[in-house]
Formats: structure tokens, C-alpha cells, sequence
């Protein structure tokens, strides 16, 4: 069964083509994917090229989406939930993930590419750590977005960054840029408006 897919051939080469769907073993979850974004890396990556990764692959790694296959040894999930995955997990092995430091685990590559396609394969370890039902509240554009705003959340509370300082660190307000300083005034308990600059040089307010 063959599905299409954005592949990602080599520096601003991403071509459509029809793939085989990914099979999974008794470990691996295939997901339905509903919503895909772009991440910052997705745009250095086509721009500049990546020194991590060995093109040709399905290109996107920030998705939402259904449940359609279950491998037989997979426990906690089940055909049919929305699922939210993170494009990574840790070794649990290394220095740094003993000592609960696992964003710098040694082993912490890019384990799960495939998000611009009809169906991507959630391997073991991200299947055992960082796949999450999403809850019947959240839409999947909202859920997919749950890994960037986690690297948010944790980097404010590790620097306890204060609303004060915001302006001196926010110079830009991309995607990351906005989820910090919405994160900070959740913790803080108020309001920010945010906006820029047109290109006519008229501010607009987000
Ligand atoms: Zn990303
Ligand atoms: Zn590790």
C-alpha cells in the first residue's frame, strides 16, 4: 500500500512522491496523521542542510493524529486514539539521563522523521516515553504543538526567567517566541500583547 509523502532529498530539494506505508513490528505504532507543522529545524534543515541526518526521508517530525495499527506487544495504546508524539526519547542509559539531565542525553538523535506523509511509524522508545493520548479537549493543531511548548516550559523553569526580562531576550517573536512569553504570563498570572511590524511599518497586534 503506497501513500504520499514530502521527501526530503538534500538542501531546498523536498519532493512529493508516493511511498510504501510504513510497516510496524510488535513494538511500533502506526499513526494517521492529521495535523503536521514546521518546526525551526524543518526550515534550517531545507535551507542549510543538517549534519545529523542522511537524506532521502520523509521530511516533518512535529505531527498529531489517529491510532491505526497497534503492535502485539504495545500495552498502553489502542487503535483509534488521538496521539501526539514527541520526535525523540532519551537513552536512560548515559550519564546525563542518570542524572535526570535527559535533554542532553548522549543518544537523544533524531529518531522520528515522517510527519509530512499520510501515516508515520512511532518506534519503541518513543512509543514506551513520549507518545501521549490527546485529551477530547485539545484540537490536533493545538496538541501538536505539545513538544515545542514543552522545551518552552522547561527552559523558563530552569532559568526562572521573569516577565521583566523578557524584552531583553525576546528580540524575535517566532514560534518559540511566542509560546515563552505566553508560557511566562501563564506563570506570572497576566496579560502581554503581542504584535510586530509590518512591512508598510503599520504595528499589528496578535
Ligand atoms: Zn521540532
Ligand atoms: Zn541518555
Amino acid at each position: 500500500m503506497k501513500m504520499r509523502a514530502a521527501i526530503y532529498h538534500g538542501i531546498q530539494d523536498v519532493r512529493l512522491e508516493e511511498v510504501e506505508i510504513p510497516q510496524i513490528n510488535s513494538d511500533e505504532v502506526l499513526v494517521k496523521i492529521k495535523v503536521a507543522l514546521t518546526c525551526g529545524t524543518d526550515r534550517k534543515m531545507y535551507l542549510r542542510g543538517y549534519h545529523l541526518v542522511n537524506p532521502p526521508f520523509v521530511f516533518g517530525h512535529e505531527f498529531a493524529g489517529d491510532i491505526v495499527k497497534v503492535g502485539a506487544n504495545v500495552r498502553n495504546f489502542e487503535e483509534g486514539m488521538r496521539v501526539v508524539a514527541a520526535n525523540s526519547a532519551p537513552c536512560n542509559k548515559c550519564f546525563y539521563c542518570k542524572i535526570g539531565r535527559e535533554s542532553l542525553c548522549k543518544d537523544l538523535t533524531f529518531r522520528l522523521n515522517g510527519a509530512f506523509a499520510e501515516y508515520v511509524k512511532i518506534p519503541r522508545d518513543i512509543v514506551e516515553q513520549n507518545l501521549l493520548e490527546i485529551p477530547c479537549n485539545i484540537f490536533y493543531k493545538e496538541a501538536a504543538l505539545v513538544e515545542p511548548l514543552a522545551c518552552v516550559v522547561h527552559g523558563i523553569q530552569e532559568s526562572n526567567i521573569r516577565l521583566a526580562q523578557l524584552p531583553h531576550f525576546q528580540k524575535k517573536c517566532g514560534v518559540y517566541g511566542g509560546l515563552r512569553v505566553h508560557s511566562v504570563t501563564i506563570f506570572e498570572e497576566c496579560h502581554v500583547f503581542m504584535g510586530f511590524i509590518t512591512s508598510e511599518g503599520i504595528p499589528r497586534f496578535l
